[in-house]
């Protein structure tokens, strides 16, 4: 590995200097695709993004778009953001726009910011193979801090997949690769850049962006790659559980949640993320609750496509509701009471989740509160269900009993009838919430006989 690289970076540092721009050495080792050998065009790229490119190049630095914004440019897709990389360093950035400020402690960004529109600059990293003062590994070699400044042919490296590691050149409008990411590209294939047992090792959760963006773009995995996560699936555990949260909501909020779970499954790494839930999973007999998740899934994916807004809580509270049942009946089969066997095991369910995926003080209550209003559905009679109607997550924990009841684990006739009342007059719902009329009467009738007999029958005695 270091072999080729060595020869590699020789090749193309005499290939790249300074401000010039980049030419193909003559054995092939860099490709440059010039603009009519790619379907970029300006047109696609923000404006916002073209400003930082034109004026890092008019002060005389190097300006490249890099990433998912020219992979998915590459695509006819337009990106969730448009990333810059640059040989200024931070500062010199700073100096050169005015709405710029620098951010991040492992490595310094500049952002510079355009009212809503933030275009992300870096300068370009040093070669990961060089580890020095700067930056640090752990014991399993996993990259934890470093800053390192260097040039676009050590920056490549740095980068996980060779689809994300194309850089498209503001001086000449070409594509510059390095790596064969547009061979891959074309053949629509996920593969790492170098060793993937090492890329995995530096960094366990490029197995999670592999999935992720396999799924998003239609791509299939290297099978190298398939291989390597195979063998390094428990390396995910020793991540940060807050990082993992991070991709948790970019795997499953991002309108491809569905394949996205069945492919984390097929890779062993939904397991990781979600271990209760993989364990339910497993003992499942008659396919409801995989029933439930998958549905779960599937309407996010749906509200996305609509341009709906989808909350993470929900999904999240899908994902853990057949282990909180699980768990629930069997301290019920210990003896316990019904309401307290379900706060414990919510309790116990969500404690077991944080240590493998954090969630926000907010997101778990909110969770809990959808799973305890399931229970209180049942309670149609008097004033109850005009205060239900009335608490802040109502809407979610409907939407929740409906999910229940579409895949057999509450009775429709009751979905159906909170959907009524939802949608009557008050007049309707007072009326819809009275206990039936006989036996109201009977009984009321009933008690005033009973009464008026004891009151005659005491005004004879007393007679
Ligand atoms: P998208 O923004 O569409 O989710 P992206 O490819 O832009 O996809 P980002 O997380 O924004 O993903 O990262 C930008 C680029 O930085 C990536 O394309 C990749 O080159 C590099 N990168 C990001 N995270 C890693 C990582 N964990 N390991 C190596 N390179 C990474
Ligand atoms: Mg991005």
């Amino acid at each position: 590995m270091k072999v080729i690289l060595n020869f590699f970076k020789k090749i193309i540092s005499s290939a790249i200097k300074g401000a010039e721009p980049v030419t193909a050495p003559a054995d092939g080792a860099v490709r440059i695709y010039t603009r009519s050998e790619h379907n970029i065009s300006r047109a696609q790229i923000s404006d916002n993004a073209l400003k930082v490119l034109y004026r890092l190049q008019k002060e005389g630095f190097d300006a490249y778009l890099v990433g998912g914004c020219v992979r998915d440019l590459l695509l006819g897709r337009e990106p969730k953001d448009f990333d810059v990389v640059t040989n200024a360093d931070p500062d010199q950035v700073r100096k050169v726009f005015r709405n710029c400020r620098l951010i991040g402690r492992r490595f310094r960004l500049a952002h510079v910011c355009f009212g809503r529109e933030i275009i992300e600059v870096a300068t370009f990293r040093g070669a990961s193979e060089e580890h020095n003062d700067k930056q640090v590994l752990n014991k399993e070699g996993r990259l934890l801090r470093d800053n390192v400044y260097g040039t676009i042919e050590e920056d490549v490296w740095r980068r996980d997949f060779t689809v994300n590691a194309l850089y498209y050149n503001i001086r000449d409008f070409s594509v510059v690769d390095f790596v064969g990411g547009m061979d891959d590209h074309k053949a629509a294939t996920m593969r790492l850049i170098g060793d993937p047992d090492m890329r995995f090792r530096e960094d366990p959760v490029r197995m999670l962006r592999a999935v992720r963006f396999a799924v998003k773009l239609g791509f299939k995995l290297d099978p190298e790659c398939e291989q390597a996560i195979h063998n390094d699936v428990q390396l995910l555990s020793s991540i940060p559980s807050a990082r993992l949260y991070d991709e948790v909501l970019k795997l499953f909020l991002s309108g491809y949640a569905l394949q996205t779970f069945e492919m984390l499954r097929h890779y062993g790494l939904f397991g990781v993320l979600f271990p209760a839930t993989e364990n339910s999973l497993a003992v499942e007999d008659n396919g409801f609750p995989r029933l439930l998740l998958i549905k779960a899934l599937e309407n996010s994916d749906n509200r996305i496509a609509e341009g709906k807004t989808v909350t993470a809580y929900f999904l999240l509270a899908a994902f853990l509701w057949e282990p909180v049942q699980m768990l629930a009946k069997a301290k019920m089969a210990q003896g316990e009471v019904e309401y307290i066997a379900y706060q414990d095991a919510a309790s116990e369910i969500l404690a077991g989740q944080i240590r493998s995926t954090a969630l926000p003080r907010h997101i778990s209550m909110a969770m809990r509160e959808v799973w305890n209003m399931q229970p209180k559905f049942h309670a149609r009679i008097g004033s109850k269900p005009s205060r239900l109607i009335g608490h802040p997550r109502f809407r979610a924990a409907y939407d929740f009993l409906l999910l229940r009841s579409e895949t057999g684990g509450a009775e429709p006739e009751l979905a159906e009838w909170w959907f009524k009342y939802q949608h009557a007059s008050d007049n309707e719902q007072r009326k819809m919430t009275q206990p039936p009329r006989r036996a109201a009467n009977g009984k009321s009738g009933r008690k005033r006989s009973y009464q008026k007999k004891a009151k005659d029958s005491a005004s004879k005695t007393d007679s």
